[in-house]
């Protein structure tokens, strides 16, 4: 957390969410990696480290599946008051795991993302996030042959995902590890961002997804610029799971003074 925190100095960062994982599905890789004391033991040393250079929020990134919907419960219900921001992602559909590119082989994209997409609407409907990690997340994934995703194509999915986050007071991230993957756009990208907006959405925040140091930051001004143009003027902060918005302008003005 310690070098993560001088990167985000370094990368101009004023706020920062450590979103560690939660998993909950028995054969995933990160399945009882989590340990919740010793997060926030970590937690509590930075923010003494870092006090007046740098805001650190408690976060996590919370995997939501319908099959696992009690364990998630079990762990909210004990723990959900001590975090500022809360990421809900939906990491397995359509009997497979979504970064697992052979899972689209013998599948449309549509096949893949009709059921996550309802998956992704229950994790809004539960009450419990903040946000929604990596919306369009499966784009990531899609092998080479089958990289033709165009948002147009999901875009009526998308509706009823918008009007439940709308009614529920839940946003979305724009995830930037896709910028520097091979979507090459954020996930989600301009499109879905603008049809979000349209349709009255206000709750977005930034996220860089980062795994290592070296990417803490990455992607932020680029995609505030896009906030900007899609008309979005602001970004969401939390403490304690409730959003104040940011104007985007002012950190906007930020990055580049
Ligand atoms: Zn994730």
């Amino acid at each position: 957390m310690a070098t993560s925190c001088i990167a985000a100095i370094e990368a101009g960062i004023t706020e920062i969410a450590f979103t560690d994982h939660v998993d909950h599905q028995p054969n995933d890789f990160g399945f009882g990696y989590y340990r919740i004391d010793d997060y926030f033991r970590s937690l509590e040393d930075v923010r003494k480290d870092f006090r007046n250079r740098l805001t650190i929020l408690a976060g996590a990134e919370i995997d939501f599946h319908t099959d696992t919907y009690d364990a998630v419960e079990r762990f909210v219900d004990a723990n959900l008051e001590r975090y500022d921001f809360t990421i809900g992602s939906v990491h397995y559909a359509a009997g497979g795991e979504l970064i697992y590119p052979p899972l689209y082989d013998t599948m449309t994209l549509d096949e893949v993302l009709a059921p996550y997409l309802r998956e992704v609407q229950a994790a809004v409907r539960s009450g419990w996030f903040c946000s929604i990690g990596h919306l369009d997340i499966p784009k990531r994934y899609l092998p080479k042959a089958k990289r033709t995703y165009e948002p147009a194509d999901i875009r009526d999915r998308l509706q009823p995902v918008f009007r439940a986050m709308i009614e529920s007071s839940v946003g979305f991230e724009i995830n930037t590890s896709g910028i520097r993957q091979a979507p090459k756009t954020s996930m989600p990208g301009p499109a879905i961002v603008r049809w979000y907006a349209d349709a009255g959405g206000n709750r977005i925040t930034t996220g860089t997804d980062s795994h290592t140091d070296r990417t803490i930051g990455a992607g932020v001004p680029i995609t505030l610029e896009m906030l900007r143009l899609c008309g979005v003027p602001a970004v969401m902060s939390f403490r304690n799971r409730v959003g104040t918005p940011v104007p985007v302008d002012r950190l906007l003005a930020r990055s580049a003074a």
